[in-house]
């Protein structure tokens, strides 16, 4: 439960004096829906209002305060014309500017002969000095109100920076006293102040170095919020391996005897990730591990031999992917070795009938299925195993958080053990705060050496010729695949170009082109894949479908059309489809001129590097963590204040600490613990709040 002290914090924006229901619907988007929302909203920019010149000095453009005199109010004559108040002081005349002025009001706020004090930005008309609608305006005696320096807020359409300081301010006043969850050394070390100085200094900035990210204030908000991420992490993974799970023990010699049926011998890599996941999965604790590798480096392999370690200790498994594309290709891939080796395989998908559906079902349940292949859809529903021992995630990054907690939370004493798979290489930065201290195993070697794409770009104008170029495919047995972007708000025109492009190459290689996209029934694609990858179709049109996961080796050419509207991760997956044999591939980039600049750097980071690290960093700093994680569908953190491109080594310091806090039982009881849930509360880590709870 939330402590009383934050009460206020956490009830809805519009509890708050200034901000009624239609404003509170407006800043939902940019800011939130809780009061503590907009405390989170930092100032990106400070107007410095102290530059107080005396007219002739003052330049123009800048912001001004002015000591002046009201010398003359010479009202709008007409409409669209603009009120002006004449001023001066000991050097010259100024015009104070409004349009659609109200006159009994400029002239209640501006007697005749009366000092006042003037702020805002000077402009020059007609060689006379002006400030059009000024910000602020006091009697002279009143001086002391101005704000000597204003924070600047992000803003949205119809709210003012004025409203978002008005509120911001009153809720300093509602923050409680909050206790030092953070070491006294580590404070004065890093000379941080308290949390609740920190959060006002940053509402008041003193000048723009109190902006930027080095700021102590900041820096320690930053920090705390990464703690409180890394606990909650930590407390996950603690949770998990706290867990009973299966000790699924088999013996060596009969994988052994599985790695030398392989059509190829195991890299390095392969090998020691085999190792290692089969040997976490003997452990009696249960399971969660990480199988990372680039795009081609051979994951579905280990992951196939890490199941039959599971079948071979008798227990049963389940393989997820996040298409039903992907889960037949698995499928398709594992179906062979598994009736050589006497281990029962289905799948289910959309498509599979009910009979059939209700037949592995009760092969489930009474033990007669080795392992299921399915998409999420297999986790929906009411399937119930005998002795579910291990379960595969496939592309793991397309599936919620929620979700795969979900999933591996039901079910039973003995929760299975898991393991995830990814082809995104997640910059170390992001897997720290997307995984904690999850263990991982890296596939950091490709099957046939390092396969350089030659990637090349052109302007769109060389279609043409790019067609023409395909013969070569024939004359050397290759395939190609040309990508046509999808994006969903014109979904209808995309795909017309898609059907245009496929109709264009069927002209010039007639029955030798395919053309796949997402609205055709998924029965019905997994027909035309299955065909491009078995048969002697030889192009294949795509939209993204094809993104994710799809292996067909004898694929040498990977065309991508408006490769600028691609994102640079998901360039280099589509890329990822080709290089997957020992012949030389190539990728072509056409884009749209003129390209914008991250476009043109995208397309030349690419062009630069095969190296999916090099890349997926390259892609953080272009892009953000938010959208590498696909945090819209994943569910994952966005940090409010920390930012992971210039805060790294507070994250490195967050994970350390946090795992020791965590290890060391301080959350567990005492006072030091109250503290630690403050904090957890405040940055809205209920997850991890429900694990404490639940002891
Ligand atoms: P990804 O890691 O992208 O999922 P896949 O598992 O689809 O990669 O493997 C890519 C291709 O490489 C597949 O055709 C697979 O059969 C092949 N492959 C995997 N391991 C090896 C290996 N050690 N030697 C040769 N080919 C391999
Ligand atoms: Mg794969």
């Amino acid at each position: 439960m939330r402590p009383e002290t934050l009460y206020q914090l956490f009830k809805p924006l519009d509890t708050l004096k200034g901000i009624g229901p239609r404003l509170k619907n407006k800043l939902k988007y940019l800011i939130g829906e809780n009061v503590i929302d907009l405390l989170w909203h930092l100032p990106t920019d400070v107007i410095n209002r102290a530059y107080c010149p005396n007219v002739v000095e003052a330049e123009k453009g800048r912001i001004v305060t002015f000591n002046l005199i009201v010398n003359k109010h010479l009202p709008s004559r007409r409409k669209n014309m603009p009120y002006k108040v004449h001023c001066s002081d000991e050097t010259s005349d100024i015009d104070l500017i409004w349009f659609n002025a109200r006159r009994d009001y400029l002239e209640e706020l501006l007697p005749i002969g009366k000092e006042i004090i003037v702020s805002g930005k000077i402009d020059v008309y007609k060689n006379t000095k002006q400030i059009i609608h000024p910000d602020y305006i006091f009697p002279a005696e009143e001086s002391k109100k101005l704000p000597k320096f204003e924070p600047v807020y992000r803003l949205t359409q119809g709210v003012s920076n004025k409203v978002i300081r008005r509120n911001v301010l009153e809720i300093l006043n509602l923050i409680p006293d909050i206790q030092e969850w953070n070491d006294k050394n580590l404070l004065k070390k890093m000379n941080w102040p308290s949390f609740n100085e920190a959060i006002k200094n940053v509402h008041y900035p003193g000048d723009s170095l109190d902006i930027s990210h080095d700021n102590l204030s900041r820096q320690r908000l930053a920090y705390d919020e990464l703690l409180a991420n890394q606990i909650s992490l930590s407390l996950i993974s603690k949770n998990f391996s706290k867990i009973q799970g299966h000790s699924i023990k088999s013996n060596s010699s009969s994988i052994s005897r599985i790695i030398n049926q392989l059509p190829f011998e195991l890299t390095n890599s392969q090998k020691m990730c085999v190792d290692e996941i089969t040997d976490d999965m003997t452990q009696p604790e249960r399971m969660l591990r990480l199988l990372q590798g680039d795009v081609g480096s051979g994951k579905t392999i280990v992951a196939f031999l890490t199941l039959m370690h599971a079948v071979n200790a008798k227990k049963q498994c389940a393989f997820m992917a996040p298409t039903e594309l992907l889960a037949s290709q698995h499928y398709e891939t594992l179906k062979n070795y598994c009736s050589v080796n006497d281990v029962s395989l289905k799948i289910i998908t959309g498509k599979t009938r009910n009979a059939e559906k209700e037949e592995i079902y009760s092969e489930l349940r009474n033990g007669n299925l080795d392992i299921v292949i399915g998409t999420h859809a297999l986790f929906q529903e009411k399937v119930v195993f005998k002795d579910l021992g291990f379960v595969v995630i496939d592309e793991q990054h397309r599936f919620g958080v929620h979700q795969r907690l979900s999933l591996t939370s039901k079910n039973q004493k003995k929760p299975p053990d898991i393991l995830l798979m990814t082809a995104t290489p997640i910059p170390r930065t992001l897997e720290l705060t997307a995984y904690g201290s999850m263990s991982v195993s890296k596939i950091v070697e490709k099957p046939h050496g390092i396969q350089i794409i030659e990637t090349a770009a052109k302007p769109i104008t060389n279609v043409g010729k790019t067609i023409k170029s395909l013969e070569k495919i024939f004359k050397n047995n290759g395939k190609a695949y040309w990508v046509c972007p999808l994006i969903e708000e014109s979904e209808k025109i995309d795909l017309a170009a898609a059907e245009d492009r496929y109709l264009s190459l069927k002209d010039v290689y007639g029955d030798n082109v395919l053309l796949i996209h997402g609205r055709i029934p998924s029965e019905e694609r997994e027909k035309i894949m299955s065909e491009f990858k078995f048969g002697n179709k030889r192009i294949l049109v795509a939209t993204t479908v094809i993104e994710v996961g799809i292996d067909v080796p004898e694929a040498t050419v990977m065309i991508i059309e408006h490769a600028e509207r691609f994102g640079l991760s998901q360039l280099h997956q589509l890329r990822g489809r080709v290089g997957r044999s020992i012949n030389k591939s190539s990728c072509l980039l056409l884009y749209q001129t003129p390209l914008g600049i991250n476009a043109k750097k995208r397309i030349e980071t690419l062009r630069e590097t095969n190296d999916g690290f090099v890349i997926a960093e390259e892609d953080l700093i272009l892009r953000g963590a938010g959208e590498i994680l696909g945090t819209r569908q994943s569910g994952f953190h966005i940090f409010k204040i920390a930012n992971l491109n210039t805060d790294r080594n507070l994250l490195e310091l967050a994970n350390k600490n946090a795992n020791y806090i965590v290890s060391k039982g301080l959350l567990d009881g005492g006072s030091s613990a109250e503290n630690f849930k403050l904090l957890l509360h405040l940055f809205n880590q209920d997850r991890a709040i429900k694990y404490l709870e639940a002891g």
